[in-house]
């Protein structure tokens, strides 16, 4: 990982330029960072990363404004985009996705049409959070949860805490989590989950759960949420693997007729939702930065990001 200078870039039709102001490290970074790929896609030149971002507009007529960014920029004709699921777009360009560069830097050109306004309340920092947000704002209208079921979410890394604030914004209470870092467990009550425990050492409480949530992309996290998940129960694939291959017992999904869903970042709408939620106060996002980096600390970011010692990291690419 290298910082060097480059010419700012030039906005083109449809776009503006971005000057960055936080940038949120997530999950899939630390793959592209360790691993050089996720699951299939590789990166075989080098990238920008970066895809969680706020900033503020420095062309155009709405210079000055700051806005949340939509990392993924989906064609719109093709039959996945007219269907509304953008997400699934098979011509998409994703910001910090090989070959398109990310935010990780000052000055960015981005298509102005993927840009939401920030209410003034939130602050730069917070508003990284955002994007993991309508993550986890769609992972919650997959597992098709209704006042009085029960949710249980399994690694509660920022998007199973952001998940956990979600759940309790659409009115369950009834919650519970684990991970296997007591920091995080603890993170996981605080975020309003009333049952916690630490995965491979406490027992975890004899419930069934009408929706589970697999956020850390292990097989072992996955067998847990099949564990957790009551007969005919809905299990949600979150988490990203670190290989490209995700192994369970076919005998327990089978008997129980578990269903699982696989969710694939935001729907076009849903980071225009968290902004909503945020700013009305539905959901909060206290607690969930715990270390925030310059730019040219980068190395420094990733390896907090490898230790897993605090929740996010967020780098700052303004002016040192
Ligand atoms: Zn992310
Ligand atoms: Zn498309």
């Amino acid at each position: 990982m290298r910082l060097h200078d480059e010419p700012a870039p030039d906005p083109q039709p449809g776009e503006v330029l971005l000057r960055v102001t936080a940038v949120g490290l997530c999950g899939s970074d630390l793959h592209w960072y360790q691993n050089g790929s996720i699951g299939s896609t590789a990166m075989d030149a080098p990238l920008v990363l970066g895809h969680e971002f706020a900033a503020v507009v420095a062309s155009g007529p709405r210079a000055g404004v700051r806005v949340v960014v939509e990392p993924a920029d989906s064609c719109g004709a093709c039959e996945s985009c007219v269907a509304g699921h953008g997400e699934l777009c098979d011509d998409i360009r994703f910001s910090g996705q090989t070959p398109t560069d990310g935010a990780l830097r000052t000055w960015m050109a981005w298509p102005e049409r993927l840009l939401v306004e920030l209410p003034d309340r939130l602050t730069d920092v917070e508003a990284s959070l955002l994007e993991p947000l309508g993550v986890s704002l769609h992972a919650l209208d997959l597992a098709g949860l209704r006042p009085g079921m029960r949710a249980a979410v399994v690694g509660a890394g920022p998007i199973g805490l952001l998940l956990i604030r979600a759940i309790r914004a659409v009115g369950i209470h009834d919650i519970a989590a684990t991970d296997l870092l007591p920091h995080r467990v603890d993170a996981a009550r605080a975020s309003g989950a009333p049952s916690t425990w630490l995965a491979g050492k406490d027992e975890p409480p004899p419930l069934a759960f009408d929706a589970v949530f697999e956020c850390a992309g292990t097989d072992e996290a996955l067998a847990a949420a099949f564990r957790l998940a009551r007969p005919g129960g809905r299990v949600v694939l979150v988490g990203i693997p670190g290989s490209d291959r995700t192994s369970f017992q076919a005998s327990e999904g089978r008997r129980k007729g578990l269903t699982l869903v696989f969710c694939r970042r935001m729907r076009p709408g849903d980071l225009s939702r968290a902004v909503d939620l945020v700013a009305a106060g539905t959901v909060n996002l206290r607690g969930l930065v715990t270390d925030v980096f310059q730019l040219a600390e980068g190395v420094a970011a990733f390896e907090a990001l490898a230790s897993r010692r605090g929740l996010k990291v967020v780098v700052r690419p303004g002016p040192m």
